[in-house]
C-alpha cells in the first residue's frame, strides 16, 4: 500500500532524456591494487618490479596498479609457451583441448556481469556495451572455436594440418576481452600456445581472464599473459622463439611489425586502422539508415576501427539525412559509462582525446561545417561531444585520416560509380556500409568496394562465424570464421 512517504518520492530526472539515472553497481567487480605477470600458470613479479597505473577514464581515478614486463620475463613468457607446447598442448588429442576451451567459455559466461564492470570502469565503454556486445561475444568466440578444435580435418577437407607453435599475441584497448578472445581462441583450437599481451591502459580484463584460465586448470603455460607497454609487445615480437605475430592495432605499429618480422620465417596476422564508408542511397529506409549511422560512429565513442566515420549521402536525400542526424544526436546521452542510460562513454584516454580534439580543429580549419549537439559532458573525465561535419571535400584530413573517436564526416554524391570512386579513395579498407533497397545496387557495390566487410542495411555487426580483417593498409590476415583457423595452422597440402 502506498505510504504518504512513497507519495512524495521525487524521482531525479536527467533533463537530457528524462530519464532517471541507473548506475550499475560497482560491487560485483573485484579490482586487486596490484596485479602481475601470468607466465606458466602463475602471477608472478615482473623482474624489473615495476609497475604502472590503469585509471578510469571517465573520473580519472587510480583503479590498479599492473606489473611491466621487460625483455626477461617476456623470454620466461615465451619458454613457458614453448614448453607447454612441446610437452603438453601439441600432444594433446583435440577432443580434450576443446573442453579446455568450453570450460573457459562457460567461465566468462559465469562472471559476465564482473567483466562487464571491470570493462567498463577500466576502458570508459558504457556498461551496456560491455555487458551486451563485449562480453557474451568474447564468450562465444571461446565456444565457437572451441567446437572446431576436433573437427580440422573438416575445416581443411583432405589437407592436414599441425600447428604453428607459439603465437605472440598484442591487443589495442578499444575491446580489450574480445581482442583477447579473438586472439586466444582460434589459437588454442589449433593447438598453438600463447603468450598475449592487452594494451596498457586496458589490462584487467586480460588479467580476469587469467584467473580464469587458472582456475579452468589450463595446463601451465599454455596462455602466458603480460603487461606492459609497447616496449613489451615490441619484444614480443622480436623473440627469436615465436612463430606467429597476431596483432592488432594501428596501422604506424603494424609496419614497425612488418619490418621487424622481415627476413623472419614468423607468421602474422596484422588488424590495423580504417576508415569505413557508410553509404546512403536515396531508396534506403532513411531512419534505419540513420540509426545505422549513429550506431557505425557513436557506438564505443567511435573507438572501432571499422566505425562508420564517413558517411555518403545520394544527393536527393542529404539535406533530409543530414536533419534526422542532427535530431537524433540531440538524444543521445554523453557521459557516465556506468549508468545504464549512457549512449557515449568516455573516451579511452587524455591522449586519445587529445587526439579527437586535434581533428575537430583540422576539420574547422578545413573549412567544413561543424555541429554538435547541445548536452552536457562531465567536467572531469575524458568525453567529447558526438560531432559532425559537413561541407567536406574528399581531400580534407578529416575524410582520409583515421580519428579513432566519434567524428563523422559527411559528403553527397550524384552516381554510383562515383561513391564507390570516393569510398575507396582512403589508404584503408576494413569496412563499408550499403543502404538501399535494392539488392542489385547491394551485390554492385560490394563486388567494387575494397573493404573487407561490407554490410548492407546494417552495421556493425559481429559474429563468431564470419571472418574480419582488412584491405591495403587495414593489414592482412582474417580473424573469425574458418579463415581464422587457417591463421593457426600450416597446411600440408597431401594428407
Ligand atoms: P597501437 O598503439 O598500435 O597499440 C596496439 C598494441 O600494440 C598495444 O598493446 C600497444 O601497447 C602495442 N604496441 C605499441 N607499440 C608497439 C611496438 N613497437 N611493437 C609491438 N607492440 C606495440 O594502437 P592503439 O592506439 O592501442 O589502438 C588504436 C588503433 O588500433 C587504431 O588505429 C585502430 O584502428 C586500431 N585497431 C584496429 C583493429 C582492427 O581489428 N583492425 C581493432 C582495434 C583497433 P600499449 O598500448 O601498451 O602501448
Ligand atoms: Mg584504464
Amino acid at each position: 500500500m502506498a505510504t504518504k512517504k512513497n507519495n512524495t518520492i521525487k524521482l531525479k530526472f536527467d533533463s537530457a532524456r528524462n530519464l532517471a539515472p541507473a548506475p550499475e553497481s560497482k560491487s560485483a567487480a573485484k579490482i586487486d591494487p596490484q596485479y602481475d605477470l601470468f607466465i606458466n600458470g602463475k602471477f608472478e613479479k615482473p623482474s624489473g618490479k615495476k609497475y604502472f597505473p590503469t585509471i578510469n577514464p571517465a573520473t580519472e581515478e587510480k583503479l590498479s596498479m599492473i606489473a611491466e614486463a621487460n625483455t626477461a620475463d617476456v623470454n620466461k613468457a615465451v619458454v613457458a609457451a614453448r614448453t607447454a607446447y612441446d610437452k603438453t598442448w601439441k600432444k594433446m588429442p583435440a577432443a580434450e583441448r576443446a573442453k579446455y576451451i568450453y570450460r573457459i567459455a562457460r567461465m566468462i559466461q559465469e562472471r559476465a556481469r564482473e567483466f562487464a564492470i571491470i570493462e567498463t570502469l577500466d576502458g570508459g565503454k558504457p556498461i551496456r556495451e560491455s555487458r551486451d556486445f563485449d562480453v557474451p561475444t568474447a564468450a562465444n568466440h571461446f565456444f565457437y572455436y572451441a567446437g572446431w578444435a576436433d573437427k580440422l580435418e573438416y575445416a581443411f577437407p583432405n589437407r592436414r594440418t599441425e600447428p604453428l607453435g607459439v603465437a605472440g599475441q598484442i591487443i589495442p584497448w578499444n575491446f580489450p576481452l574480445l581482442m583477447a578472445a579473438w586472439k586466444i581462441a582460434p589459437a588454442l583450437a589449433c593447438g598453438n600456445t600463447v603468450v598475449l599481451k592487452p594494451a596498457e591502459n586496458t589490462s584487467l580484463t586480460a588479467l580476469k581472464l587469467a584467473e580464469i584460465i587458472q582456475e579452468a586448470d589450463l595446463p601451465p603455460g599454455v596462455v602466458n599473459i603480460i603487461t606492459g607497454a609497447g616496449a613489451t609487445g615490441a619484444a614480443i615480437v622480436n623473440h627469436a622463439d615465436v612463430n606467429k605475430i597476431a596483432f592488432t592495432g594501428s596501422t604506424e605499429v603494424g609496419k614497425i611489425i612488418q619490418r621487424a618480422i622481415a627476413g623472419t620465417n614468423k607468421k602474422a596476422t596484422l588488424e590495423l586502422g580504417g576508415k569505413a564508408a557508410n553509404i546512403i542511397f536515396d531508396d534506403a529506409p532513411l531512419d534505419q539508415a540513420v540509426e545505422g549511422v549513429i550506431n557505425g560512429i557513436f557506438f564505443n565513442q567511435g573507438h572501432v576501427c571499422c566505425a562508420g566515420s564517413r558517411l555518403y549521402v545520394q544527393e536527393s536525400v542529404f539535406k533530409e539525412v543530414v536533419r534526422k542526424l542532427k535530431d537524433r544526436l540531440e538524444t543521445l546521452i554523453v557521459g557516465d559509462p556506468m549508468d545504464k542510460n549512457t549512449d557515449i562513454g568516455a573516451i579511452n584516454s587524455k591522449a586519445q582525446l587529445d587526439i579527437i580534439n586535434k581533428y575537430i580543429r583540422i576539420g574547422q580549419q578545413e573549412g567544413a561545417e561543424m555541429y554538435q549537439p547541445s548536452c552536457a559532458v562531465p567536467k572531469k573525465g575524458f568525453f567529447c561531444k558526438p560531432t559532425i561535419f559537413t561541407n567536406v571535400a574528399q581531400s580534407n584530413r578529416i575524410a582520409q585520416e583515421e580519428i579513432f573517436g566519434p567524428v563523422l564526416a559527411i559528403q553527397s554524391f550524384r552516381t554510383d560509380d562515383e561513391v564507390i570512386e570516393k569510398a575507396n579513395n582512403t589508404p584503408y579498407g576494413l569496412s563499408a556500409g550499403v543502404w538501399t533497397d535494392k539488392g542489385s545496387k547491394i551485390f554492385n557495390l560490394t563486388t567494387k568496394l575494397r573493404a573487407g566487410v561490407v554490410w548492407a542495411n546494417t552495421f556493425n555487426k559481429f559474429d563468431p562465424t564470419s571472418p574480419f580483417g582488412g584491405y591495403k593498409e587495414s593489414g592482412y590476415g582474417r580473424e573469425g570464421g574458418l579463415q581464422g583457423l587457417s591463421a593457426y595452422v600450416n597446411i600440408i597440402e597431401n594428407r
